[in-house]
């Protein structure tokens, strides 16, 4: 049998076959067995963070942005002013997301190439009384860097302003424990780390802070409030469940429990991650982050300075070879990324970097070495 292209990408990510076989049925949305599913689901996602009493859990249709723009709409009040950390394309995402849906927003800029700054966080709360919540994105898909969860949730708890977290690319992979770390919303989704396939986010939020939010969102759909109070009646969605999405994650968070949970998927995505490093630095490619900074999920690399080097053609011929690799994000260097997240080992990562080594052979490139002047290197092509 002919085996489906990897993913070497931040979501969609592989699937189990087991996971992909648990969509093969239809469901009633109203229907007992699908909300008990449901239900389980919820059961089981608050335990993964340790949030059982303390916090709720809420699903969300759509994409994990979605998930995102609900979490800023319930938790922020009209009046709020929501600062934003940010290092990265997600964190302007997230910017400009509460922009648009008219909450007061200050952009916190950081270098893209590091954490960001608990200590500048603190400054600016000092500064600038006026701020509500602060939005924080864990790892910061763009680059792949680690940012401080802990580090940053304990000024905000110290200020008393809310912490919002985009823990999309970590949950269920690196560690996050509600009852250490203090947020307002923590929003994660079902086909990232948890490795279910995507169509719906869900959003963990503090028991007193969802009692408080009636009528702070702007949207009808994007109203998690509105969603949880009719969940917790009902059983059932607000709105069409994605049926087949629920039951694919119900079964990728089976095997998530039987592969020993979030330490193991760690281990997974540790070996995974450091696979891929060492092969790749052997072909001469180097990467865009510190080892220190750099989360386990997706790495980001330089492109090779050989001037055959042109990444459509490199990504058709990877491609062409069965490994789907994701295109840059940084605006002044040109890079590309490689997720190490999904259903795979360290096993196919060698796969894909001999993958890469073929793709080079092929157009002819000697090295994936980076240009001597890298860091100022200007991006050659869009
Ligand atoms: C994947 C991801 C999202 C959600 O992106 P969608 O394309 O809407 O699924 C949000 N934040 C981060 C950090 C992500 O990695």
């Amino acid at each position: 049998m002919q085996r489906d292209a990897i993913l070497l990408t931040p979501g969609p990510l592989t699937t189990t076959e087991r996971t992909k076989r648990a969509m093969l049925r239809d469901w009633g949305s109203w229907d007992s067995s699908f909300i008990a599913l449901t239900s389980e689901v919820r059961r089981q996602l608050l335990a993964i963070v340790h949030g059982e009493g303390a916090h709720v859990v809420v699903p969300l249709q759509g994409s994990g942005t979605f998930s995102v723009e609900a979490a800023v709409a319930t938790v922020v009040p009209k009046g709020g002013h929501v600062l934003v950390l940010d290092n990265g394309a997600y964190c302007k995402r997230l910017g400009k997301l509460a922009t648009l849906m008219g909450r007061k927003t200050t952009i916190l800029p950081h270098a893209e190439d590091a954490p960001v700054s608990p200590a500048g966080l603190d400054a600016a709360l000092r500064v600038d009384a006026s701020i509500t919540h602060v939005g924080f994105i864990h790892c910061e898909t763009g680059t792949g860097v680690m940012n401080p969860l802990q580090a940053v949730s304990e000024v905000c708890a110290r200020h008393g302003k809310g912490l919002i977290v985009d823990a999309m690319s970590s949950f269920a992979a690196l560690p996050i424990d509600a009852r250490e770390v203090r947020f307002d919303a923590l929003v994660a989704a079902s086909g990232k780390c948890l490795e279910g396939v995507p169509g719906m986010g869900f959003v963990f939020i503090r028991q007193p802070v969802i009692d408080v939010a009636a009528g702070n969102s702007h949207s009808l759909a994007m109203d998690l409030h509105e969603q949880h109070v009719y969940m917790e009646k009902t059983g059932q969605w607000r709105f069409t469940p994605p049926t087949h999405v629920v039951a694919a994650l119900a079964e990728a968070m089976r095997q998530f429990a039987e592969e020993g949970g979030q330490p193991a998927r760690l281990a997974r995505y540790t070996a995974n991650c450091e696979a891929l490093v060492a092969g790749m630095e052997a072909l001469g490619f180097a990467p865009f982050l510190r080892p220190e900074i750099q989360a386990p999920i997706i790495l980001t690399f330089h492109a090779p300075a050989d001037p055959r080097y042109e990444f459509k053609a490199f990504y058709e011929a990877v491609k062409a070879r069965g490994f789907i690799l994701y295109p840059g994000k940084l605006t002044q260097l040109e890079t590309f990324r490689v997720g190490c997240i999904g259903a795979i080992g360290p096993g196919e990562m060698k796969q894909a970097v001999a993958a890469v080594a073929d793709a080079m052979r092929e157009m002819g490139i000697a090295s994936g070495a980076p240009g001597l002047h890298c860091p100022q290197r200007p991006r050659i092509a869009p």
